[in-house]
């Protein structure tokens, strides 16, 4: 059976091209690059290479990039290693309700630890506001983390304001932009960020590989004592195919970052206005406008997340759902939630996230199935039975009396 993937939010596959650039790392350049001799130099000069190129594709310099094992590990020592190193400043920080759990549960670690956390809401299209962002900011507040662009709903976040009123107030500003980074075009000097994370597995690269850029003159402590690798900051034998094929996917994604930006925007239009127009109680998450070109994501009423997943997942499409159900949790988005979603119609949402290889003949045979799945989830329904023949008095008391509908 023809697979879909309509997951790349989650993760994408690597680029032959990258593979073909990481390949001679593992086997003829595999010498140590803090190695004297030749072998250990020219792998010193790729991981320096590759240090020079993802730089300059954000504006910044070399030596405010330093390498991770990916976008978590970015994140955690960005937002740990800024507040153990500044807590003598003040012991406050400012994030999202939405952020991704690597700056989340981070923040809650912080808690432990003493420090503050105010968790801004957003506004019903994930949106954060500057207004509430200025008025949350205290004396003893150091660093806040805004993301660039939320990985459910594809929100974009308002960077450049919220970086100029933390700057106003001389709190440094981190962003997790890792959906955003080989998507949008990103320059950190224009934008005004100080800190940002970013993972190579979400732009065709290999897994395990990030990067965080840290301005210069910004504190932070060292994120695993060690050797002198990153400049002393991270000790640990670079993973240099990693890290060559993260510079190499880089690139690649910004020579054709802005045609293919237009171009995934247009299917993913497209998507969005056949299923406003073909399915019924279709509802679109997050914002129009503001948002990453590749995601799509819905709520549908009376439909159960997992049944839909699920029956997609038989016709080859792979998408995601807007509740942990798969990965063990059933609690509902944490983001969904926070746009004002009940947690009946948060479970019953999908992501579809189109990649470089998607065609409109993708969209459409999901969109087409997308149908017929809900089609027959709601046939199976006996709320939406009773909701169609206007019996609305008695699918209140069943969500009263059950929670959320299950379409079995
Ligand atoms: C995927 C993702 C991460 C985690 O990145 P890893 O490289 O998988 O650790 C963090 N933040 C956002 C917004 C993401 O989408």
């Amino acid at each position: 059976m023809r697979q879909i993937y309509l997951d790349h939010a989650s993760t994408t596959p690597v680029r032959p091209e990258v593979v073909e650039a990481m390949a001679p790392y593992f086997t003829e350049h595999f010498g140590n690059p803090s190695s004297i001799y030749p072998l250990g130099q020219e792998a010193s000069d790729a991981v320096a290479a590759a240090r020079e190129s993802l730089a300059s594709l954000i504006g910044a310099t070399p030596r405010e990039i330093f390498f991770s094992s990916g976008g978590t590990e970015s994140d955690n020592w960005a937002l740990k290693g800024f507040a153990r190193a500044n807590a003598t400043k003040g012991r406050h920080i400012i994030t999202s309700a939405i952020e991704h759990h690597a700056v989340l549960h981070t923040c809650e670690a912080l808690e432990r630890e003493g420090f503050e956390v105010t968790y801004l809401p957003v506004d019903e299209h994930g949106l954060v506001s500057v207004e509430d962002f200025k008025a949350a900011i205290r004396p003893d507040t150091i660093l806040a983390s805004i993301m660039f662009a939320n990985n459910e709903i594809g929100t974009i976040e308002p960077i450049r304001e919220l970086a100029a009123a933390a700057h106003e107030a001389s709190v440094a500003f981190h962003t997790d932009a890792v959906q955003a980074f080989g998507h949008e075009p990103i320059d950190v000097n224009e934008l005004g960020i100080d800190m940002l994370s970013a993972s190579s597995h979400k732009i065709y690269g290999p897994k395990g590989v990030g990067l965080l850029y840290v301005r210069r003159g910004v504190k932070l402590q060292n994120l695993l004592d060690g050797g002198q690798q990153e400049r002393g900051r991270r000790g640990s034998t670079e993973n240099v195919p990693g890290i060559v094929g993260f510079a190499r996917a880089a690139e690649l994604a910004a020579e054709e970052i802005v045609p293919e930006r237009d171009r995934q925007l247009a299917l993913r239009d497209h998507a969005i206005r056949r299923i406003l127009e073909e399915i019924p109680s279709a509802k679109l998450n997050g914002s129009w406008e503001s948002r990453l070109a590749n995601n799509v994501n819905f709520s549908f009423e009376f439909i159960e997340g997992e049944g839909m997943l699920l029956q997609l997942a038989t016709r080859g499409i792979c998408v995601s759902s807007g509740s942990a159900c798969t990965s063990g949790s059933l609690d509902p988005s944490h983001v969904l939630l926070a746009i004002g979603l009940p947690h009946e119609i948060a479970h019953g949402s999908l992501r579809m996230t189109l990649g470089r290889d998607t065609t409109r003949e993708d969209v459409d045979f999901a969109v087409d199935s997308l149908k017929a799945t809900l089609q027959n989830l709601r046939m199976m329904s006996p709320l939406y039975e009773d909701f169609q023949q206007g019996k609305v008095e008695s699918v209140i008391e069943r969500f009263k009396a059950d929670g959320f509908p299950y379409a079995n």
